[in-house]
């Protein structure tokens, strides 16, 4: 512990919040709902003037939606985070514990600072501080923070009707998934400023292979099992055909003069970036996983079961697959994709959670542009680019009542960091989580009338 130092008073509000271990489970009898209580309680306490000077709505079990009036109703804006946390793998060598909210190098480590306590913290201590300033934004702002964003995004969705259900059409919505992200291209120095703009759909699939079963003693050939390996090894070896989308390609003709080496000579020189499409699609798939997943729907197999014991034949075989659907490709396509790969008429597809691409939010557009100067006001030295999320947010739902909907965090992310998110040693630097509480007033404060 770094004791002798004086925190500013928000870090301590951000470290107070942090040790309420709020972790939601998929099985909710798991999840202990008095951190849920003893959270929103601590909230009160620590932003008293966001309590008791907005209009407060409780959404689903633990959620929040604020309402501060401002000047005009005419375009309503929505700040967005999530209170809830993912658990903590026991095994995990975390190097400080990950619900002490201690101080070490300059940051404070624990579960829940990057995802999602800090943008939660920093947009609340932005308004706690306009409002004590005196001061009412040009336009509506909303607050809307869920309390089941890593399991269900139940309460997300219960936001959105409620915004509806008040005839409320967001001009725009702001929540996690960007940052100003470090390292974010090889030999890149500058940092992005990475805006996601849309996000892959999750959907689960199930394939069943069924046959007769019957004794160990006497197996046929080619039972269910074995029908079922061979479609998931013919699905493996059969990627989806991959598509640069145009937020791909801009992010592309965004970064090109910052890139160093071959790539950025290359990309520097080419004014139509366009003429690239194709070689740069084969490019990042070529790149590995992760580049490659920018660029297409993905497929993991996840659950395998067939028979319950050693000596019984399977009667029938399982497999999870998760995909991630691409924009541009949809879910019919994506099980279009599978029914060709495996060449097995007989074996079952069922879609068991469907969720598709989100749609694109424009980029060409004075909600965007405010982004982005606030953004470089705030991070002079960084690139700002959109770019496809690859994880879902709870802002997903959110399309269903705004068209401009933008994943970004106000906070500097290492590689490091941001590999830290959902695993161990997630820690959030101090000094930029103070630059994420100007970034959240001067949004705020740049609202136009
Ligand atoms: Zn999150």
């Amino acid at each position: 512990m770094e004791a002798a130092q004086a925190l500013d008073p928000a870090v301590e509000k951000l470290r107070a919040l942090v040790r309420i271990p709020t972790v939601s489970h998929r099985d909710p009898t798991l999840t202990d709902f008095s951190a849920f209580d003893a959270f929103l309680e601590e909230l009160a306490r620590q932003f008293p003037m966001v309590h008791e000077r907005l209009e407060l709505t409780r959404i689903d079990t633990h959620g929040l939606l604020f309402r501060w009036p401002g000047h005009s109703a005419e375009r309503p804006v929505v700040l967005m985070a999530h209170l809830d946390v993912v658990p903590v793998d026991e095994e995990s060598p975390w190097q400080h514990p990950p619900f002490s909210a201690e101080v070490h190098d300059g940051a404070v480590w624990g579960r829940g600072t990057l995802d999602d306590k800090g943008a939660l913290v920093a947009a609340c201590e932005a308004v706690e501080r306009l409002l004590a300033e005196g001061v009412t934004p040009n336009q509506d702002v909303w607050l809307s923070f869920g309390c089941n964003e890593e399991v269900s995004g139940t309460a997300a969705q219960l936001a959105v009707d409620e915004l509806s259900r008040r005839g409320v059409t967001p001009w725009f919505v702001v929540d996690e998934g960007g940052a100003i992200a470090g390292e974010a291209l090889p030999g890149l120095v500058v940092p992005l400023g990475v805006v996601g703009v849309t996000e892959k759909g999750t959907t689960s699939l199930e394939l069943t292979a069924e046959g007769r079963g019957g004794h160990a003693s006497t197996p046929a050939r080619n039972g269910p099992t074995v029908r079922l390996a061979k479609a998931l090894s013919r699905l493996d070896a059969r990627a989806m055909p991959s598509r640069l989308p145009e937020t791909t390609v801009e992010m592309f003709r965004r970064v090109a003069p910052h890139l160093p080496g071959p790539l950025g000579s290359v990309l520097g020189k080419v004014t139509d970036i366009d003429r690239l499409r194709p070689l740069l699609g084969k490019a990042l798939v070529a790149a590995g996983p992760e580049p490659a997943a920018l660029v297409r729907t993905t497929f993991a197999i996840t659950t395998l079961s067939g028979s319950p014991a050693i000596n019984v034949i399977a009667a029938t075989a399982k497999a999870g697959i998760n995909v991630r659907v691409m924009v541009g490709d949809t879910v019919a396509d994506a099980v279009a994709h599978v029914r060709r790969a495996i060449k097995d008429d007989d074996i079952r597809i069922d879609v068991v959670e469907e969720g598709e691409a989100s749609p694109v939010s424009p980029i060409d557009d004075d909600a965007f542009r405010l982004l982005e100067a606030t953004i470089t006001a705030t991070f002079p030295e960084a690139v700002v680019t959109p770019y496809v999320m690859m994880a879902a947010t709870d802002s997903r739902f959110f399309t269903q009542i705004c068209q401009r909907v933008y994943r970004f965090a106000p906070f500097r992310m290492s590689k490091a960091q941001r590999q830290a998110i959902h695993s161990y040693d997630e820690h959030l630097g101090i000094e930029t989580f103070l630059e994420g509480i100007d970034w959240y007033r001067r949004l705020i404060e740049s609202l136009p009338a």
